[in-house]
């Protein structure tokens, strides 16, 4: 079966169609600025150049039309006509406590996507726009909704709740909810196959360094915790994200900077993390550049970056007892060998212990453990793609 898989933004989306018989990648494409002057798809058939494309695309539903007509182009096409496309698997970023699986996309269940709105309000919008278009002009199609916090739903009540009046969660639903949960859960089976082993039998913490980044603890299969919260500001010091701080720093700045919350919501989410640190950049390229030319700001924004990554291992393996494996993965996790030497460095009480040789790589599937450690240290690019592509398939083959 062909699956196209849509990841649908406020004003972009990314497309993928991968035939799942083999899971490979067909075709792989961008849309931007959707709904403002200068859209352009960017389509890119495996194996093929870039084909690009300006057109005025006023809403999601122009910018579907122009991937369906990418799909079914003689040239850089990559079926005859849509009804080749099995189903579609759409990512939604909140799924709150209603979905802890990957869901048929119905009626209800899109009204019950709706409600989940309240807690992403800048996502599950853009998403739902993404379905309702493809459900415009494919209206035969199945549709699969994989969400990015079902992974996390596993995790208890101790590792959710927070310490405010229980009544802020069962009224608005305060709680931890975990992100990324595609790209652990895709990670975490990959290193049990990598390992030969059961995943029910191993403890592995996943590191999704990139962009906004996020460690999970994986028990058994299952999440034990996550480091983002109720929304993905939480946890690590991300590109411009501050994670965790202590929050009476809210009202106190706000009241020197005479800032409301809104405007402290913004300096957290967009002007802090290592960005707000060095003064450099949000690219860990940039950072480590500066810090390797003697910028002592970006090299404390390194050193913050791993103490935080560090501070979340050591509280999982207190949490599950031990650990098996520690997974990098994403941007930094995957392409930064002296990142991922930081984060490993000091931890050889623990049973962890980086091979410099091995971990000599970038973007590749592979161990990087020595051969005395304990625990197993794994690249794993993530594909979330495929994962969602997997669930689409499962829910619409029955
Ligand atoms: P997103 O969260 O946007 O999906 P990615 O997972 O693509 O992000 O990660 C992007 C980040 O990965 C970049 O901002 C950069 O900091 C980091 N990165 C990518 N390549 C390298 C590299 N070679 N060395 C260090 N950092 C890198």
């Amino acid at each position: 079966m062909k699956v196209l898989v849509i990841n649908c933004g406020s004003s972009s989306l990314k497309y993928q169609v991968l035939d799942m018989d083999t899971e490979a990648l067909l075709c792989k494409g961008l849309v931007e600025r959707i709904g403002i002057d200068g859209s352009v798809i960017n389509h890119e058939k495996t194996g093929m150049d870039k084909f690009v494309l300006e057109a005025p695309m006023k809403d999601h539903k122009d910018a579907i039309a122009h991937v369906l007509d990418a799909l079914t182009d003689a040239g850089h096409g990559v079926v005859k006509n849509m009804a080749e496309i099995g189903a579609v698997g759409h990512r939604v970023v909140h799924g709150g406590e209603k979905f802890a699986e990957s869901v048929l996309l119905t009626d209800e269940v899109i009204d019950v996507i709706k409600e989940c709105s309240d807690l992403a309000p800048l996502h599950n919008p853009a998403n739902l726009q993404g379905i309702e278009a493809c459900r415009a002009l494919m209206p035969d199609t199945p549709m699969v909704g994989v969400f990015d916090t079902s992974f996390h739903q596993t995790m208890p009540p101790a590792a959710y709740i927070y310490g405010l009046p229980y009544e802020y969660y069962t009224r608005y639903g305060i709680r931890r909810y975990g992100f990324h949960g595609t790209s652990h859960r895709f990670v975490s089976a990959r290193a049990a196959k990598m390992l030969g082993k059961d995943i029910k039998d191993l403890r592995i913490i996943t590191c999704h360094l990139g962009n906004g980044a996020s460690l999970a603890a994986v028990k058994g299969g299952k999440v034990l915790d996550t480091s983002m919260g109720f929304t993905p500001l939480a946890g690590l010091i991300m590109g411009t994200r501050c994670g965790d701080i202590d929050p009476a720093i809210i009202a106190y700045v706000a009241g020197k900077e005479n800032k409301s919350v809104a405007e402290m919501d913004k300096v957290m989410n967009k002007e802090s993390g290592v960005y707000g640190l060095s003064g450099v950049s949000s690219d860990f390229r940039d950072i480590e550049a500066a810090a390797d030319a003697g910028n002592k700001r970006a090299e404390l924004a390194l050193k913050a970056y791993v103490h935080r990554v560090k501070a979340y291992i050591g509280a999982y393996i207190a949490e599950m007892g031990g650990v098996d494996a520690i997974v990098f993965t994403a941007g930094l996790g995957e392409n930064s060998k002296v990142m991922r030497k930081d984060i490993c460095a000091g931890m050889e009480e623990l049973g962890i212990k980086i091979c410099d040789e091995r971990n000599d790589v970038r973007g590749r599937e592979t161990l990087i453990s020595a051969d005395d450690s304990k625990v197993a240290v794994l690249l794993i690019p993530t594909n979330e793609e495929v994962m969602i592509a997997r669930d689409t398939v499962a829910l619409t083959a029955k």
